[in-house]
């Protein structure tokens, strides 16, 4: 039977829409990505069961969480009122380096209105009196593609001024970033100008990034493809339960560490699923890529003949196969698979 046990440390993801649709992205969040935003009775019933587990402290993450700045206000004091620490708010920063115009252009700007024309200061400050302390901002190449880095630092000016703190995520980029001008974005090939030809291994060689979500299509850039009896084992994937650094959705959905594309809902985990309920997620905690290559091919997959960089690679495209709608297989969820093959 698949079971947490007690949950130690873990993200609330309140969406997976994003203004950015970074090359890295572990959770394939995008612009098109499916909209939505948790919303107060799901986050007050997501407490509940974290409470019940045993979890003590979270942090919130997207997707980005101030696309919807009232809606991560509400899930702030559902998680309050449940006694359950927030160590940090995860945000790429464009809202500190753009007017709600622009945003709304951009076609990003959902869920209600922000209290009108809030400024990112007053935003800042009625964060931080309904007890939102750290901000986790991004910064890095990969996210400059899409967000200017002078909205992050501006955000680390106001985050100063109204004494939220902060840290950056990750500060070793910024010598790099310099040499490029902050006040718009630089696509891929401006990035291999200015930085090195090499940009997209050096950064994520540096970031030290899980080849997961989107970023498989970094893997397969940088590394070789090797043939698929060569990569697949009988290994059990218990990493799937882990109870460090999870993820819950908007939708109240468990999310292993690092292997995304999977999600079941927390409050079955919890009681403990049903046996064969998630047959996806059984065959890998069970018995590997070799269990999930056997339920693949049972139902049509043809592995690629050049093979994959990475057993997990193999997972990510068997899964995607799965999740097709033929399959009826709730716990894969297939706009994931979709975005992160999207955006290359
Ligand atoms: S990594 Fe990029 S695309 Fe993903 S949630 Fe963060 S800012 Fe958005
Ligand atoms: S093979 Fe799949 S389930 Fe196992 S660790 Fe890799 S991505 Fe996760």
């Amino acid at each position: 039977m698949l079971k947490t046990g007690r949950l130690d440390h873990g993200g609330i993801m309140v969406n997976y829409s994003c203004p950015a649709a970074c090359r890295h992205c572990l959770y394939s969040c995008s612009p098109s990505r499916r909209p939505g935003y948790m919303g107060r009775e799901q986050a007050a019933e997501v407490c509940r069961l974290l409470r019940g587990s045993g979890c003590r402290s979270v942090h919130i993450g997207g997707g980005e969480p101030f696309l919807n700045f009232e809606g991560l206000l509400a899930v702030l004091r559902e998680l309050n009122k449940a006694g359950i620490h927030v160590e940090y708010i995860e945000t790429n920063g464009f809202w500190a380096g753009c007017d709600s115009m622009q945003r709304k252009n951009a076609g990003v700007d959902e869920g209600p209105a922000s209290a009108g024309e809030e400024s990112p200061r007053d935003k800042l400050k009625r964060l931080i009196a309904e007890g939102g302390s750290t901000l986790c901002i991004s910064v890095d190449p990969f996210h400059a593609e899409y967000i200017p880095y002078a909205a992050p630092l501006r955000l680390t000016r106001l985050c100063e001024e109204t004494g939220m703190d902060y840290f950056l995520w990750k500060q070793q980029f910024l010598q790099e970033l310099s040499r490029l001008d902050p006040a718009r974005s630089h696509s891929r090939s401006e990035m291999e100008a200015v930085l090195a030809r090499s940009y997209l291994a050096d950064t994520a060689r540096k970031y030290g990034i899980r080849m997961g979500g989107r970023a498989v299509n970094i893997e397969e850039e940088c590394l070789p493809a090797r043939p698929v009896k060569e990569l697949l084992d009988a290994v059990p994937c218990r990493g799937l339960l882990s109870t460090n650094h999870f993820h819950i959705d908007m939708d109240g959905f468990f999310i292993p560490p690092g292997c995304t594309g999977l999600r079941i809902p927390l409050a079955e985990l919890v009681e403990g699923a049903l046996p064969g309920k998630y047959p996806v997620f059984e065959a890998l905690y069970q018995g590997g890529t070799d269990a999930l290559f056997n339920l693949a091919a049972g139902r049509g997959f043809i592995p690629k003949a050049a093979g994959y960089p990475s057993k997990c690679n193999f997972c990510f495209y068997a899964r995607h196969f799965l999740a097709g709608p033929d399959n009826h297989l709730n716990e894969l969820d297939q706009n994931h698979y979709e975005e992160a093959l999207m955006y290359r």
